[in-house]
């Protein structure tokens, strides 16, 4: 990911070297280099503006440092103004006081959730957590079988609704999940919810209806990194129709160009919590917004 963005950047910082100083000009075409590789990295447009904005006051004003030559300095505004966009800080789980702690995931089918819940269980237990997959997607037929062998695989125990019980509902899973963690002692419950290929309003009210239900400590937004444009829109209308603490971006080994990852946080007010990286398990990462700046200016 980030590699056309990438590579834009540093032939835009790369114009600057050798310059003793930079006139407006110099920094009008460099702030005018930036957004383009900005857009083409299908970064949504408010945050372009923003982030341009925000480097050409700083570029111009009189933060001149001793130790670093101009090109040297826009580089450091342009990764300062990265991790801000990236949601500055890293933002870890928040748990609960008295467990369990509720996780519920959201998001399109397909975006990785099922994968991700494989992933965030293994996560929390090697932080010695005993958490409890529940299978509340009941709308793919394989989902609950995939979510059964993804908790195989992870060592950890995923709550099913019984096999030829009805098709089952959903929320009542979500409850009895959370009750059945409650009893047997399970510390955080991560709730696997259904999701459509499109948005829509029956997947948005049975999400709602789920976090009504379980009262979430955290709604985790799975966002696949892949779908570029879409992304903020999608964002939005999960933020509008259940609303989510945190974003998990998927499938960041993929090409994706990025724009996904540097919109989201600003679009939607939340941050990026956790990066996926591929199908295995291990393929998770903890999402530190100054190292991915680092891995886009690289
Ligand atoms: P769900 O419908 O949201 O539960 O999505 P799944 O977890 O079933 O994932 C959909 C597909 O994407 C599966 O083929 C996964 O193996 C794949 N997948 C999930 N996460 C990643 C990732 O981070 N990288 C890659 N390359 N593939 C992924």
């Amino acid at each position: 990911m980030f590699s056309s963005l990438s590579d834009r950047l540093t032939a835009t910082f790369r114009s600057l070297r050798g310059k003793g100083r930079l006139s407006p000009e110099d920094v009008d075409t460099t702030v005018r280099e930036i957004r383009r590789a900005l857009l083409e990295a299908d970064v949504a447009l408010p945050v372009v503006r923003q982030f341009t904005t925000a480097v050409r006051e700083r570029a111009l004003g009189e933060e001149v440092s001793q130790a670093l030559n101009p090109a040297q300095q826009v580089v450091k505004i342009v990764n300062d103004e990265l991790i801000s966009i990236l949601g500055g800080e890293t933002r870890r789980l928040r748990l609960a006081k008295t467990p369990p702690t509720v996780i519920m995931l959201a998001g399109l089918q397909g975006a990785g959730k099922t994968t991700l819940a494989g992933k965030l269980a293994r996560h929390l237990r090697n932080l010695n957590h005993r958490p409890l997959l529940v299978a509340c997607d009941l709308q793919r037929p394989n989902a609950v079988n995939q979510l059964q062998i993804t908790g195989e695989r992870a060592g950890v125990d995923v709550y099913a609704p019984e096999p030829g019980n009805g098709v089952g509902d959903p929320v009542a899973v979500a409850r009895a999940g959370v009750e059945h963690a409650r009893s047997q002692g399970y510390d955080v419950v991560v709730l696997d919810t259904a999701g459509r290929l499109g948005i829509d309003a029956e997947m948005m009210q049975q999400a709602a209806d789920i976090r009504t239900a379980t009262n979430p400590d955290e709604i985790l937004f799975v966002l696949d990194a892949m779908i570029g444009q879409d992304a903020v829109q999608t964002a939005e209308a999960f933020r509008d129709g259940v609303g989510f603490t945190g974003v998990v971006l998927t499938k960041l080994d993929g090409d994706a160009r990025g724009g996904a990852a540097l919109s989201v946080r600003s679009v939607t007010g939340q941050p990026v919590m956790f990066a996926s990286t591929g199908e295995k398990l291990d393929d998770f990462e903890l999402f530190h917004p100054d190292r991915m700046a680092s891995r886009i200016l690289d």
